[in-house]
């Protein structure tokens, strides 16, 4: 890696961490003196990561962590009754302005479960999750894997679309996580992926001053579940430079899956 990507890569995180509100980042001397020095390795988490090699998804278009409260089982459930009870819910403002319920699909057997953070317009539409340009990334993402989408399965933490493509509010993911729950108590996955600052936040209490940026690459738990938070597609067709740091992510849970780790495709 040169001192371009290094700086390049420096400025993509920076301005993430900007968007989510962190006010300073804390660097050492001696990772000043490194990148003044052009050396190669980028920082990340407080500590000097060396160089990753990239991953081309395709150009389609440890901090204390307290975990929310544990769901209680609900006898004779089903993904088809859940999505049912999401099809009627009410419980936040979400309702009132969706079209279709966005409940989430995939295997009922999966062993990885990905998270986002709601549906946007075209899922609000088809009523499937990641179905438009980030969707087509995460199928890429999933690819580069060695898996297909039928292999994993794929939901948001809000059922239902936010008007305008807003941020949920706290309370409505408050709301709506209990059916997540209830999908990962079911499905029993191995691994859950947060997709993104906003489903991180959603599915673990994170220190304050902790977003995505600093914990992704992370082991953390879910519901029981070990969890790995990694940016959101949409994120990366805006900033291609981190899809590396999203593949060292995929390949940390395919080793924790005990599966290959397929070969890095070269731009
Ligand atoms: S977002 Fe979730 S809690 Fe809110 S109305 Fe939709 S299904 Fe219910």
């Amino acid at each position: 890696m040169n001192l371009n990507d290094v700086i390049s890569d420096l400025k993509s995180l920076l301005e993430y961490e900007r968007d989510e509100g962190v006010g300073g980042v804390a660097v050492s001397p001696e990772v000043l003196a490194g990148v003044g020095t052009g050396a190669s390795s980028v920082v990340h988490g407080g500590a000097v990561a060396q160089s990753i090699p990239s991953q081309d998804f395709g150009s389609a278009q440890p901090a204390k962590v307290v975990p929310h409260a544990e769901q209680v089982p609900i006898a004779d459930d089903s993904l088809s009754r859940i999505a049912a009870e999401v099809a009627a819910c009410s419980l936040c403002p979400l309702h009132g302005t969706r079209t279709n319920t966005v409940p989430g699909q995939g295997s009922p057997n999966p062993e990885i479960v990905f998270v986002g953070e709601g549906p946007g317009a075209d899922e609000d539409e088809q009523g499937l999750a990641f179905v438009g340009k980030a969707g087509h990334l995460l199928t890429r993402m999933i690819e580069a894997m060695g898996l297909t989408r039928d292999d994993v399965f794929i939901c948001n933490i809000v059922k239902c679309r936010p008007p305008e493509n807003r941020t949920p509010e706290l309370s409505e993911m408050n709301a709506c996580l209990p059916y997540l729950k209830r999908q990962i108590g079911l499905l029993q996955p191995k691994v859950v992926v947060a997709l993104g600052a906003t489903a991180l936040t959603g599915l673990v209490e994170m220190p304050k001053g902790m977003g995505i940026t600093r914990a992704r690459g992370t082991w953390l738990r879910f519901a029981g579940i070990d969890l790995m938070p990694t940016f959101h597609p949409a994120y990366l067709l805006r900033n291609p430079n981190v899809k590396k740091y999203v593949w060292e992510d995929l390949q940390a849970v395919l080793r924790r899956l005990d599966k290959p780790i397929p070969e890095v495709k070269k731009r």
